[in-house]
């Protein structure tokens, strides 16, 4: 991502940056005792005002990490942090053809999968577990040896009645970020010489990234735009209850503004999510480890989700695994 040149001055503050991640590079997966004591407590914007400065940390680094988490990533802690950008410095990211939904419709092949059941209430005993779920106008019950709860974390709390109280103080006490998302789907695609475009916030303007997505291959149609641009917590916020029609008109005014200039779209479409991504304030891995390492613990239930291994669907499913695996071994030997 480039805005203007940097001054050197400020690009030596911000190498600091990548001297941090290289210093607890491999630290900072949890359960790591060593870097949640030392990181995991402290607020982010403390911590670059320190490395950086506040003018560096309010025009470049919040700006970008929020760009490239695709919330406002001011409320983090500097563990998570730090532990995105070394995810996404070390990694080349890799796109899947046809989006996320083919791989979960894979990994489901050869699974007895039952679809459309709303889950309404799961309860554990020591002996097996018992699931009531609504299919549009039918209730059902069904019966399992164990269950591995993958839901979305927000509902969890509410969906088991009978969680240990450790297990539901981490559930009802975890934070998430609300995500809007303006999709511009353009006849050819605009000149934009970067992949993202982040923006430093403004009085008047909401938009916080630009993300260029036609590069992605099969996300739009050969040698049309689509920009998936990005609004800022508090423009989402201020905007909840507009109709999607004002949101995008926000949004093209904004994009007007900028070098981008005036956009004819073919078609916009707007996305807001609530609780749209786990959002790791200080303190989160500290809670994190305790809830790994609890005692006491509910009868044949794990629970998986990016809330447990860091965001996105690699850790998701990372986690699944793990679950699977944890409530396989708790299970009593079959004769
Ligand atoms: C707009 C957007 C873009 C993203 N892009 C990427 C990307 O490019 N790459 C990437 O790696 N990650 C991306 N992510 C993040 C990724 O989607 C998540 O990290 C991942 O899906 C989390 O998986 P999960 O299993 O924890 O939760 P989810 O995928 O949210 O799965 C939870 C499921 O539980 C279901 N559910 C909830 N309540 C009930 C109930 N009562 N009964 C039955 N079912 C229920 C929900 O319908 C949902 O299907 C993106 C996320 C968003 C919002």
């Amino acid at each position: 991502m480039r805005t203007h040149a940097l001054r050197r001055s400020d690009a030596l503050r911000l190498g600091r940056l990548r001297v941090d991640a290289l210093r607890w590079k491999g630290q900072l997966e949890p359960p790591s005792p060593k870097a949640v004591a030392a990181l995991d407590g402290e607020a982010l914007v403390g911590w670059l005002d320190r490395r950086v400065g506040p003018a560096l940390r309010r025009e470049r680094v919040l700006p970008m990490a929020s760009a490239l988490a695709g919330y406002d990533a001011e409320k983090l802690s500097a563990a998570a942090f730090l532990r995105f950008a070394d995810r996404l410095v070390s990694a080349r990211p890799q796109y899947l053809v046809g989006g996320l939904g083919p791989l979960a419709t894979r990994l489901a092949d050869g699974l007895n999968v039952r679809f459309g059941c709303e889950v309404e209430s799961i309860e554990c005993e020591d002996d097996g577990a018992r699931v009531r779920y609504r299919a549009g106008a039918r209730e059902g019950r069904a019966m399992a040896d164990a269950i591995v709860v993958a839901v979305t974390a927000p509902g969890i709390a509410e969906l088991c009645p009978k969680l240990v109280p450790g297990e539901r103080g981490f559930f009802e006490n975890l934070d998430f970020a609300d995500r809007t998302v303006v999709h511009v789907l353009l006849d050819r695609a605009p000149a934009i010489p970067h992949r993202l475009v982040a923006f430093p916030p403004r009085e008047g303007f909401g938009v916080a990234a630009i993300e260029v997505a036609h590069h992605l291959r099969g996300a739009a149609p050969t040698g049309a735009g689509l920009l998936r641009v990005v609004l800022g917590e508090a423009a989402g916020e201020r905007m909840r209850a507009a109709s999607n029609d004002e949101v995008a008109g926000v949004v093209l005014d904004n994009l007007e503004r900028t070098s981008v200039g005036r956009l004819e779209p073919r078609e916009v479409w707007v996305d807001r999510m609530a609780n749209a991504a786990p959002l790791a304030k200080p303190s989160f891995h500290a809670r994190l480890a305790r809830f790994e390492n609890r005692v006491e613990r509910s009868p044949r239930m794990a629970f998986a989700g990016d809330v447990f291994a860091g965001q996105g669907a690699e850790a998701a499913i990372s986690s699944g695994l793990h679950a699977a695996s944890e409530i396989a071994r708790a299970l009593p030997a079959r004769r």
